[in-house]
């Protein structure tokens, strides 16, 4: 059966349930971009034409907001509590409705229980029972509830499951048995899961799939009519909690932005002003999602003090015509030196409040500084005075690129299917790679046959031996391109090292995330012996790491240039 595009969204509304004041957020919001989820649908469907679209059945079960994970977000929805995981599931429900997919949404024990067809009471079912839904889309709670009342058929159907990940799950911390051996085991890691089943809210690491969000989308009228309204000396300050205001050294760089502009928050508090927020400040308290937007809407500026971590909220603020000012973290912040992180099954190291503003969509709409350099934060302040910015919103973050890249995962991810071969390993067959003319990497060669079905497409892809040091994900960008994992088996071999001229004096087989891999010291090349320990993250200054990398489409860096 295809699947049909809907583009009225009231029967969602009613899928979502009611009483708790998340899922009343999340409905509030569905409902306003209704309009906007409409249009998207439409023009994808123009985009897709007749592409086939498979009708799937899914279970949405939002395990963070179940009464047995203790459901600690609802209570806060109306006092400065994180709302970005709200947003994301809002928009995931969304974007999954109007594909056209059948839908179920649990956000108990006992729905999920009756919706799998486990007797209610019973704590778990020993038995296999056939699985109603072709996927299940849950989070790091819900996995945890599934895994114990479901028996024998979590085993069955995990492949089945996409979890949705704030942060990502690096390959090193999913692998149980590495994971304990070398002191990646984590609170949530260990899943033994295909890492690309792990869902991001930004494009963290491409072990993970970018599930993302979505930011409203404001016409040619709407902007025309932002810019000319703009205050240009009108600050908000990021963050709904008055903890972020006691951040030590903000006298300072505070003391030089109101030197120039009128400094709004929308910190939430009681009955008084929260005594952390300084009088000067223009608070508005926790405002209702649209009229944030419009805060936004006449406001120049947009000022992190260094938390939240990577919200929704600056790319709101930028998609409003705001510039998004943030401090650079030097050192880098991490699950090794920041309590935000500690336990997160993830090594990245976050340069700035706000990674993705930085690195994808950067000047002049973001601008990341040293706040502890008042010369710098004042020539930031000035010179973001002067500057005219257009309102702006990456494609991947509008209803039809969400929708766009969904419709792809959901059409062409697959982790059921019996593992192929396995991967090449010491005896590896020619690999179908060729080096480049300009000798500096490998590419796919004319004449090689790719796998039908095979996704993503092959032929994008080029490798490169990284420098030491560096991990594939920022070897790849250095190229302009995006590491891409599916793709490692293909140089798993020693033809790969060979054709790049890589001078193997050896070559061994072994579990390692960074692998494969050229050590300069003794002339080793390392090949990987685990397919589940594949990974783009991941780096040390004993290897030259061996990096597939693919091309993107333009705003779209999930998907390949031939992939939709
Ligand atoms: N937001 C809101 N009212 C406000 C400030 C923010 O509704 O006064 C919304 C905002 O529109 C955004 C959401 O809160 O979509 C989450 O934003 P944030 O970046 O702060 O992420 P969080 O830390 O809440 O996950």
């Amino acid at each position: 059966v295809q699947a049909v595009f809907r583009s009225n969204l009231s029967h969602l509304l009613e899928l979502m349930g009611s009483g708790k004041e998340s899922l009343i957020f999340m409905k509030k919001r569905t409902k306003r971009l209704s309009a906007q989820w409409a249009l998207a649908a439409q023009r994808l469907a123009q985009k897709l034409g007749d592409t086939r679209r498979d009708h799937k059945q899914i279970l949405v079960h939002i395990g963070f907001l179940t009464e047995e994970s203790g459901d600690v977000f609802s209570p806060r929805v109306l006092k400065g509590g994180p709302l970005g995981e709200m947003v994301q599931w809002a928009d995931i429900l969304a974007a999954l409705y109007v594909l056209g997919h059948g839908l179920r949404v649990t956000v108990s024990l006992k729905e999920l229980q009756s919706n799998l067809g486990v007797p209610p009471g019973r704590g778990s079912c020993p038995l296999t029972m056939p699985l109603p839904f072709d996927l299940i889309y849950t989070d790091y709670h819900g996995l945890q509830q599934m895994k114990q009342h479901m028996g024998l058929s979590f085993k069955k159907y995990r492949c089945r499951i996409r979890v949705i990940d704030t942060f990502g799950t690096e390959p090193a911390y999913n692998h149980e048995e590495y994971a304990t051996l070398h002191g990646y085991r984590t609170n949530w890691g260990y899943w033994n899961l295909n890492p690309k089943q792990f869902m991001t809210m930004f494009p963290h690491t491409p072990d993970n799939s970018f599930m993302g969000f979505v930011s409203e989308e404001l016409n040619e009228t709407e902007k025309q009519l932002i810019k000319g309204g703009k205050a240009s000396n009108m600050a908000v300050v990021y963050g709904k909690e008055a903890s972020i205001w006691k951040l030590q050294g903000k006298e300072k760089f505070l003391g030089i932005l109101s030197k120039y502009m009128e400094v709004h928050g929308t910190v939430y508090y009681e009955s008084q002003r929260p005594p952390e927020v300084p009088a000067f400040v223009k608070n508005h308290g926790l405002l209702p999602q649209p009229e944030f937007q419009q805060l936004l809407r006449k406001a120049k500026l947009f000022i992190g003090f260094g938390f939240p971590y990577e919200g929704p909220a600056p790319l709101e603020a930028i998609a409003n015509g705001c510039v998004f000012l943030q401090s650079r973290f030097s050192p880098p912040h991490s699950s090794l030196n920041h309590e935000f992180f500690r336990g997160k099954p993830t090594s990245r190291e976050v340069f700035s409040q706000h990674p993705y503003a930085e690195n994808f969509i950067g000047k002049p709409h973001v601008w990341t500084v040293d706040y502890n350099n008042s010369e710098e934060f004042e020539a930031a302040i000035k010179a973001i005075m002067r500057t005219q910015v257009d309102p702006y919103l990456p494609y991947e973050y509008t209803c039809e690129g969400m929708l766009e890249r969904i419709h792809a995962y959901i059409q062409h991810q697959e982790f059921c299917a019996a593992p192929g071969p396995a991967p090449p390993g010491a005896h590896a067959p020619q690999s179908p790679f060729v080096l480049a003319p300009n000798a500096t990497h490998l590419e796919w060669a004319r004449n090689a046959s790719v796998a039908p079905g095979a996704w993503p497409l092959a032929h994008s892809l080029r490798a490169w031996l990284a420098a030491p040091g560096r991990a594939c994900t920022d070897a790849c960008l250095d190229h302009g391109l995006v590491c891409e994992p599916a793709f490692f088996p293909f140089l798993n071999g020693r033809d790969a090292f060979l054709k790049l001229q890589v001078p193997c004096d050896s070559t061994e087989s072994e579990m390692n995330h960074l692998y494969p891999a050229f050590a300069q010291p003794g002339q080793e090349c390392y090949l990987q012996k685990e397919p589940l320990l594949f990974s783009c993250a991941g780096s040390s200054t004993k290897y030259h790491r061996l990096c597939p990398c693919r091309d993107f489409r333009k705003g779209q860096v999930a998907l390949c240039q031939g992939c939709l």
